[in-house]
């Protein structure tokens, strides 16, 4: 056969397959291979741009690249069935784009259960311990209950049995998703990793004795492998001022607020904080009482809202065009916005609630019903009491493994998301992060409860959103 004939008839088969490939998804060809050229785009785009291939790095570029295959993929089917509803994929593939790559490794639901009896068949060595049920923590979590280890007792201990999915929250509080979509419940994740579930708070770590402290008396819990991922503390958390984290006591004072809507004749609605998370939380709000308003028959004339930023403008740090598109976002809801205004203390006056902001010198008043707060993230003090080396802000310093130093030494306790800093890549503080940091915190805390010796996989904190 000549050459010109074997690569029509490789062509032809690569067609046909491309078309039974698509007719079975019950998608149109056209779509089937503009999702594929589309997918090739991203590898290559992606392999172009860092000189510094690895392998490892390489598979999971592929393995993210397949779910997005997947994912595309999934959305072009519902387009089919339901066209016009963004919301009928997730209908007809209940969670299947969020598969991890070590589900779509496993061999089959047999290979796990005899993982799992393997795992109940051992006694107890090594007592892994959780601290905070972080957006790492629950990737964590989920893959210790697909990959059981053997020999290891899991504690999670969270001040939060419901942890808030960060992305998700300024949705909730627009009242697009209820509580339960924006959250996630630990008691069940724990369960699918039978993990002993501990609802406290750690006050301390003595990582001398290895031994976590909790409030309210409980009797202090050994580790022989700790992993920490509690996020940040408020800055700074001020009289009737709401810090948005824990979303739980924010969560009961915007009911609060919410349930007020029938008789209070006015809503003064304040943010502090001019990042991402106070813009989109003002926004939020103001979406929610407008609508609550309009539901009611009430004139929207009544609230008034004021975002303020200690910066000189909205959103720094991001890009350009990302600034102005909020900002004017934020102009055209008719949020006024008090920029270089640093918030300073909050006081009654008259049984009114006023925030006092100093700016250009002087003192400036806001008055408010509703104050939340959601500035720059703060250090939870305890753990620079922890013994553990932490950075100038009072974070976890980690290595390239995620796990903390002591005197400069990799010790047996690991950290990731908000409350740690990778030493040479800080990153800014978060969810994102924390999201991608899960699985590299898996491996080390995995391999470090299994075999403190065999650390290989280094892993760089990924340095886009
Ligand atoms: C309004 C708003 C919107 C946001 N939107 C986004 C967004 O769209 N994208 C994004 O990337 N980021 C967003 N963020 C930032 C994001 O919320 C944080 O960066 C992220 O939650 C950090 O995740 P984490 O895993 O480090 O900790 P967290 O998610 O804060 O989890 C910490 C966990 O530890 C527990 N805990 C805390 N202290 C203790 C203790 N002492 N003992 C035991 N348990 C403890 C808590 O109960 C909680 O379960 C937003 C923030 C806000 C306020």
């Amino acid at each position: 056969m000549k050459r010109s004939q074997q690569a029509l008839a490789v062509g032809a088969a690569a067609g046909a397959l491309a078309f039974l490939a698509a007719k079975r998804r019950g998608i149109s060809l056209r779509k089937w291979l503009r999702v594929q050229a589309d997918i090739a785009q991203i590898i290559v785009r992606n392999t172009s741009k860092d000189g510094n291939w690895r392998w490892s790095r390489l598979r999971e570029l592929l393995f993210l690249a397949s779910l997005e295959r997947a994912r595309r993929l999934e959305v072009a089917e519902a387009d089919v069935v339901a066209p016009n509803d963004p919301d009928a994929v997730y209908r007809l593939h209940p969670l299947t784009h969020v598969r991890t790559q070590r589900q779509l490794s496993a061999t089959s639901s047999k290979a796990m259960m005899a993982l799992r009896m393997e795992a109940d068949s051992k006694p107890v060595v090594t007592d892994l311990v959780l601290v905070g049920g972080g957006h790492a923590h629950v990737h964590v979590l989920r893959m210790l209950g697909m990959c059981p280890m053997p020999g290891v007792r899991i504690t999670l201990i969270t001040r939060d049995v419901e942890t808030p999915y960060s992305g998700m929250l300024p949705g909730h509080v627009a009242g697009v998703y209820s509580r339960r979509e924006a959250h996630i419940d630990l008691n069940k994740l724990a369960r699918v990793a039978r993990a002993r579930l501990i609802a406290g708070e750690v006050t301390h770590i003595d990582s001398d004795a290895q031994l976590l402290h909790l409030k309210d008396g409980r009797p202090p819990l050994p580790y022989d492998v700790l992993s920490v991922n509690v996020g940040i503390a408020p800055s700074k958390p001020a009289a009737y001022v709401t810090p948005v984290k824990p979303i739980a006591t924010f969560s009961v004072k915007w009911d609060a607020l919410l349930s007020r809507l029938d008789d209070a004749s006015s809503f003064r609605l304040v943010v502090v904080g001019g990042g991402a998370g106070g813009v989109e939380l003002i926004l939020a709000m103001v979406a929610r009482v407008s609508h609550e308003l309009t539901q009611r028959g009430r004139s929207t004339t009544c609230l008034s809202a004021t975002l303020v930023a200690r910066s000189s403008e909205l959103l720094q740090g991001h890009a350009v065009g990302v600034r102005r598109l909020l900002t004017e976002a934020v102009r055209r809801k008719g949020i006024r916005v008090l920029l270089s205004h640093e918030a300073i203390e909050t006081s009654t006056d008259n049984g009114e609630k006023i925030l006092k902001c100093r700016h250009e010198g002087r003192m400036v008043q806001v008055p408010f019903d509703e104050c939340a707060w959601c500035t720059q993230a703060a250090a939870p003090e305890f753990l620079s009491r922890s013994g553990l080396d932490v950075d100038d802000r009072g974070f976890l310093r980690t290595n390239l493994r995620l796990q903390c130093l002591q005197n400069n030494t990799p010790t047996r306790v690991y950290a990731a998301g908000d409350c740690s800093t990778v030493d040479g890549h800080p990153r800014p503080k978060a969810g994102v992060f924390a999201v991608m940091a899960g699985m590299a915190l898996y491996h080390s805390a995995s391999r470090g409860a299994a075999a403190p010796s065999r650390h290989r996989r280094a892993s760089c904190p990924s340095d886009e959103f």
